[in-house]
């Protein structure tokens, strides 16, 4: 389960720019393609802001889709799994969406 491991270290970063203040809102843009379950991410979430002045501090996960371009086609299609592979067929794909994980933006008190 790496999500905790990204928890954490979403955390830790939140803490050092928030400086010792609380914590009141972290928003986190996730990928399809990270292979980071949302449902984990918030469990780990709680687990790892405990005792941090992230205690308490919701997430926000803003969720993008898995998206390539191909370049046999000329569309952008949504992927409907982590293969990068057009429906057409043609791996000659370029990752538009679906590689993100980073922190948005988040409130402190
Ligand atoms: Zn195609």
């Amino acid at each position: 389960m790496h999500e905790l491991a990204i928890a954490e270290n979403i955390v830790d970063t939140v803490c050092t720019r928030a400086a010792g203040r609380p914590v009141r809102r972290v928003t986190v843009r996730i990928g399809a393609l990270t292979a980071v379950l949302p449902d984990a991410m918030r469990l780990c979430w709680d687990l790892a802001a405990t005792g941090t002045a992230a205690h308490g501090a919701a997430l926000d996960l803003d969720l993008r889709p898995a998206v390539v371009f191909c370049r046999a086609c000329r569309t952008d299609q949504r992927l409907p799994d982590m293969i990068p592979l057009c429906p057409c067929g043609s791996a000659d794909v370029t990752v538009t969406t679906g590689r993100e994980l980073h922190i948005v933006s988040m409130e402190v008190a």
